[in-house]
């Protein structure tokens, strides 16, 4: 039967805007780094991707290496838009990313103009789009002037492939340079993507910086990949990431350390009447200029879980002092 979206779609999720821009972002996002590879049922695939749309979360955020193997992710969601959520184009917010290592040779990762623009071309045909709404540099590149890549990204979007452009990964120095080379090209950066979490806290300044420039936010792994699930302090659940064959993820990760602070946080989270997952979440979409948090899901289950953060959005003094002394120990 022909997928229709749900009525209820726009009814309890939180847009907010991107920087200074005009484009809103569900508070929470989804990404498909993990789960959507070669190996991923279609059919759980699918209903995930559904049910995130049926549930407000339009934003979509993918990159050309997501698989395994890489490519795969663009080409499952590509399936998912050609069978069904491709007619509610003008309803989302499709994004991916080039940089990491992708193809053989000299062009097939990093900065430059070439790697770029080639790497746009194949993830359009791999979604079957005519452009993406956001494409990100997915990490610096310090062999390559910022201003050829700066330069590339404008390219990208006045060749109409892309509506808007992003960086992920960035350091400080290296965002501000950017955000100067793209503004000078009249292609504002519209969002810096990094890693964000209560056991990931190091991009906090760079944070404000981009709150003072009007430039937009968004954290991955938000839930530090499911460790802020609480999920793994008493071993590693099977069919958990840790359990799985994700090199991001193992079980050497999971440490009596990080335990010990998820241990903690537990506690607050408790006391103020939440879960830890939705303490994380909450956490993380409280810190000013945070546009929305990238989670990721193997199941649509979690996805509801993860929606329920958006009930308690706020800490008191009290609370914040005491994550801040669990988080800086
Ligand atoms: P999260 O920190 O949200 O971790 C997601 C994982 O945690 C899930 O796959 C699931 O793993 C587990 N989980 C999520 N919700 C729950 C729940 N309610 N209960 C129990 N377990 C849960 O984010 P990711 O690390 O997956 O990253 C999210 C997205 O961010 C990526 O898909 C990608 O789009 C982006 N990203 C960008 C990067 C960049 O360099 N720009 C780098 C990394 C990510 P399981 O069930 O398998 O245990």
């Amino acid at each position: 039967m022909e997928y229709q979206a749900a009525d209820s779609r726009y009814a309890s999720m939180e847009y907010r805007r991107c920087g200074q821009s005009g484009l809103l972002l569900p508070a929470i996002s989804i990404g498909l780094w993990h789960n959507f590879g070669e190996a991923a049922d279609l059919g759980n695939c699918k209903h995930l991707v559904q049910g995130c749309f049926d549930r407000g979360i339009t934003h979509f955020d993918l990159a050309n290496n997501y698989g395994p193997p890489p490519g795969s992710a663009e080409e499952v969601f590509g399936s998912i838009l050609r069978n069904s959520l491709g007619r509610y184009r003008d309803e989302l917010v499709i994004s991916t990313k080039a940089g990491y290592f992708m193809w053989e040779g000299p062009y097939g990762e990093w900065g430059s103009r070439k790697h770029l623009i080639a790497s746009a071309d194949q993830s359009l045909k791999r979604m079957g789009l005519e452009y993406v709404d956001i494409f990100y540099h997915h990490r610096s590149d310090p062999s390559t002037p910022l201003e050829e890549t700066a330069q590339a990204l404008t390219s990208i979007v006045r060749a109409g492939k892309a509506l808007y452009v992003g960086i992920s990964n960035y350091g400080m120095e290296e965002t501000l340079s950017m955000l100067a080379f793209l503004q000078a090209e009249k292609v504002p950066c519209l969002v810096h993507q990094m890693r964000f979490s209560l056991l990931a806290t190091e991009q906090a300044a760079l944070l404000d910086v981009l709150s003072q420039q009007g430039v937009g936010a968004i954290a991955y792994s938000p839930l530090a990949q499911g460790l802020l699930t609480g999920k793994y302090l008493h071993g590693i659940p099977e069919g958990s990431r840790a359990a799985g064959g994700s090199v991001f993820l193992t079980p050497v990760s999971v440490t009596e350390q990080v335990n010990k602070r998820v241990a903690r946080l537990a506690e607050i989270a408790q006391a103020r009447g939440q879960s830890l997952t939705h303490m994380a979440l909450a956490w993380v979409l409280s810190r000013k200029g945070m546009s929305s948090v990238i989670v990721g899901a193997s199941n649509l289950s979690q996805i509801d879980d993860n929606l329920m953060a958006l009930q308690n959005l706020v800490f008191s003094d009290q609370e914040e002092a005491e994550i801040l002394q669990v988080i800086s120990d």
